[in-house]
Parts: structure tokens; sequence; C-alpha cells
């Protein structure tokens, strides 16, 4: 990969702050947007704007054509068998929200239960516990070990009779880990139970064929993935999407609408109530075109040259401890140094212009787990260098001095 052109792509990564270049390493919140996707928001509102789907003028039309020209750019990028498959959410809690929502209320009764794991984020944690309280369904959290690794030899002993579905994260935000999605998949299909996989953190780096692997759902946001926020992906098999209920009532998710009965409109839109995001959806995927024209493999491989030399790099740093050591990680790295509080270490790495995030990272049970409160965490993207982790590593050590 050309960084150098690669870094030209993107306009923030040249500003200044504090009076130094900007080190973006926060790629985990949020990835920073090439210019072709600033351009395409930009080129919509200037020549496409007009609400989709039902307009018969030819500004209706058009935006209606690139709105569901992006549906199937989406579906290529993760190989979903029909575009009925994928769902425009707001992002992956949304799209967690729903499928917690509407599978629940259908499928779920008093004392069945949803299989997590320990290291999820918040959004595949809380709508699973809103339904505890709407349709009696019970948590059940798949153990990790001290490296950050699933406990999957726990998996066949707590799946029951009443085990109605796995959610679970392809890769934790805090600890990098990349889970073993599909061997979690198959051991839950041979049971019968649907799996739904939280992709936030790996549809960026990993190359996702949702075929292959087999899930029943998949969900990510745009955002996380070069493209605009507001936006999100959820992937749903076409069986299961047929069967689960609306999730939000109102416009464009209906056939027809009497005070007697209404009926629901086909698949996606069944689930996609509202003015949809049209603009977004074309500026995600004009994201999910870049990264693809970038290559999947080439991303991983660069990512994977950045984890390894920032592990080193961090490594050297004395009382340094990194939190999430698996065999098989992405490129996200948590760290504490003693008599460092993770707060002070962000704040004093700012003033050094490295943006990197601190906090429990929406991840509050498996800081519990780990004994911890709170981590710094540097998540590394494509546009990432070298040169980049040296500044992280002097800034940390620099820090440290001043303690
Ligand atoms: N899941 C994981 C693993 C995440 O890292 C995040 C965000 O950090 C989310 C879900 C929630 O994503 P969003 O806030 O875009 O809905």
């Amino acid at each position: 990969m050309d960084l150098t052109q690669i870094r030209k792509d993107f306009p923030i990564l040249s500003r200044q702050v504090h009076g130094k270049p900007l080190v973006y390493l926060d790629n985990g919140a949020t990835t920073q947007k090439p210019k072709c996707v600033i351009d395409k928001i930009t080129e919509m509102y200037t020549t496409t704007n007009a609400n989709v789907h039902r307009g018969v003028h030819f500004l209706s039309q058009a935006a209606t054509d690139k709105h569901e020209a992006s549906r199937r750019v989406v579906q290529q990028f993760i190989n979903a068998t029909s575009a009925n498959e994928i769902v425009f959410t707001r992002g992956t809690t949304e799209a967690i929200n729903l499928i917690a929502s509407s599978f629940c209320r259908e499928f779920c009764k008093e004392a069945d239960e949803i299989i997590i794991s320990a290291m999820e984020h918040h959004s595949n944690i809380v709508p699973w516990q809103l339904q505890e309280s709407i349709s009696g369904v019970k948590l059940r959290v798949l153990p990790i070990t001290d490296e950050g690794e699933i406990e999957l030899g726990q998996l066949e002993t707590m799946i029951s009779s009443r085990t109605k579905l796995i959610s679970v994260t392809h890769v934790s935000n805090v600890l990098g880990t990349i889970n073993p999605i599909e061997k979690i998949i198959e051991i839950a299909h041979s049971y019968n139970i649907p799996v739904l996989i939280d992709a936030a953190q790996s549809v960026q780096h990993i190359s996702i064929d949702v075929q292959k692997l087999d899930c029943d759902f998949l969900v990510f946001s745009s955002h996380k993935a070069y493209g605009p926020t507001g936006m999100g992906v959820l992937f749903g098999k076409e069986k299961w999407l047929e069967k689960l209920p609306p999730y939000q009532g109102g416009g464009e998710m209906i056939a027809s609408v009497s005070f007697e009965k209404t009926t629901f409109a086909n698949l996606p839109f069944k689930f996609e109530a509202g003015t949809p995001d049209y603009i977004g959806s074309s500026a995600l995927a004009t994201a999910l075109k870049y990264i693809s024209n970038l290559g999947m493999d080439n991303i991983l491989k660069h990512e994977h040259e950045l984890l390894t030399y920032a592990t080193e790099r961090l490594s050297e740093i004395d009382n340094l401890k990194i939190y999430g050591t698996a065999k098989n990680k992405s490129s996200v790295i948590s760290f504490v140094v003693d008599g460092v509080h993770p707060y002070d270490m962000g704040v004093l790495l700012d003033m050094q212009g490295i943006a990197v995030r601190t906090g429990h990272h929406c991840a509050e049970p498996l800081m519990r787990r780990l004994g911890i409160e709170s981590t710094v965490r540097a998540s590394f993207a494509l546009y990432n260098t070298k040169d980049e982790v040296d500044v992280l590593a002097k800034g940390v050590k620099r820090v440290v001095k001043m303690f």
C-alpha cells in the first residue's frame, strides 16, 4: 500500500492539534473519511437530493436508484445472497436493538436464554437486558481467559433447549481479540441456534463473507469503516428476516394502512421505517469501494504489521501492561502504566497531538473481569504508519517521565 498517497486521501490527517501534527489513533471509536466520501456527500446534496421511493419525479427516482445501488454495494462487500438481506440502520447499536426487539418478541418466552460473551460492547449487552424485562429472556455470559480469549470449551456446556440466540462480537473493541466466530457458528448451528455477529470492529479490517461464515445476522457501523456517521447495516438471512416482526412503524415500511388492518412492505423495507439516510448510503458505498480497491488483505497485512510493531515498542516501556494478548488480534492495543491514570495519559498524549481513547470503552463488565476501571486504547487504521507508532511510544515515555 502506498501510504503517502493514501494519507493524502484523508484531508484531516494533515491538520495540526495543539501545534503538533495530528497522530490519530482513535480509529476504534471512529475512522477518518477519505475525500471521495466527503465529496460524495456534497455531490449528492448538490445534484441528487430528493426523498426516495415515493416520488415519480426525476430527482426522486435518481436518488432512489443511488440508494438501492448502494445497498447492492453493501451486499457485494459482505457477499450476501440478496440485497433483501441488507437493512440500513443508524449503526451497529440500532441494528442490535432491532434484532433484540424483533427476535425476542417473536421467538422468546420467559426463561429462554441469549448467550453473549464477557467482552461485549454495551450495545451487545443492554439491548438484551431491556428484553429481560419485556419478554423475560435471561442473559448468559460466555467467560473469557486472562489473555482475553473466549473460553470456547464452555459454550456447549451453556447451550440448552432454552438457548434461543448467540450474539458475539467478531473483534473486541478493548482487547483486539479476533474471536473464533466460525467455530461458534458451527457449534451453535449444530443445535439449530442462530448467531448474530457484531462486526463493528472487524468489517473495516477483515474481509467478511456472510455466506461462507453462515452467520444468521451480522451488524456494523458505517462511521467505523471510513463512511459517514448515522449509518449502519444489518445483514440477516432472508429466512430469518421474513419471520421477524417490524421493529418500528411509520412510512416506507408498509404495504397498506387502514385503521382496521395494516400490512407490511417486503424485505428489506419492512425494517426501514421513515425516510432513510439516502445520502449516507451513497457515502457508505463510496467508502466500501475505497477500501475494496485498496484490498482487504492488504489492509489486514499492513495493520497487523502496525500491531506487531506497536506491541514491541510499547512493551519496552517499564511498568506498562498490555491488556489483551490473544493469539489472534486485530490492530487495537489497550494498556495501563503503573502510577499513571489512563485519563492523565490521554490528556498528556493529546497535548502532543496524539489522539487515543481512555476509559472503559463502553465495556464495563469486561473492565470488571480484568480487574481494572479503564485503559488507554490506541487503535490503528489503514492510514497509520510506523512513524506514528514511534511518536506514540515516545509520547508515552515522556508522560511516564513526568510522573
Ligand atoms: N460494538 C462494538 C464492538 C463497538 O466497538 C461499538 C462501538 O464502539 C459498537 C458496537 C457500537 O457502535 P455504534 O456506536 O456505531 O452503534
